[in-house]
């Protein structure tokens, strides 16, 4: 199943989503709404290495401490 990273501008959000060719994509930021970009995997003009980055990373630089969606994220604990 192909993955897709999506970035949010708006609030630092960055997170991986797991589609089928058929879904929708997410046009939105989970944390704050706002529209999302896709990132391609591997990066292009990204350095981040390796898609588990998002997934298994503490998220460190996450900017929304109140409303960040990401499981891992240790912002708000
Ligand atoms: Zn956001």
């Amino acid at each position: 199943m192909p993955t897709y990273d999506y970035a949010c501008d708006s609030c630092g959000n960055r997170f991986e989503v797991f589609q089928k060719m058929s879904d929708q994509p997410v046009n939105t930021c989970p944390s704050c709404g706002k529209a999302v970009r896709r990132v391609l995997s591997g990066g292009v003009g990204i350095s981040f290495k390796g898609s588990g980055f998002y997934k298994n990373d503490s998220a460190p630089s996450c900017g929304n401490s109140t409303a960040c969606a990401k499981a891992s994220c240790g912002a708000d604990k």
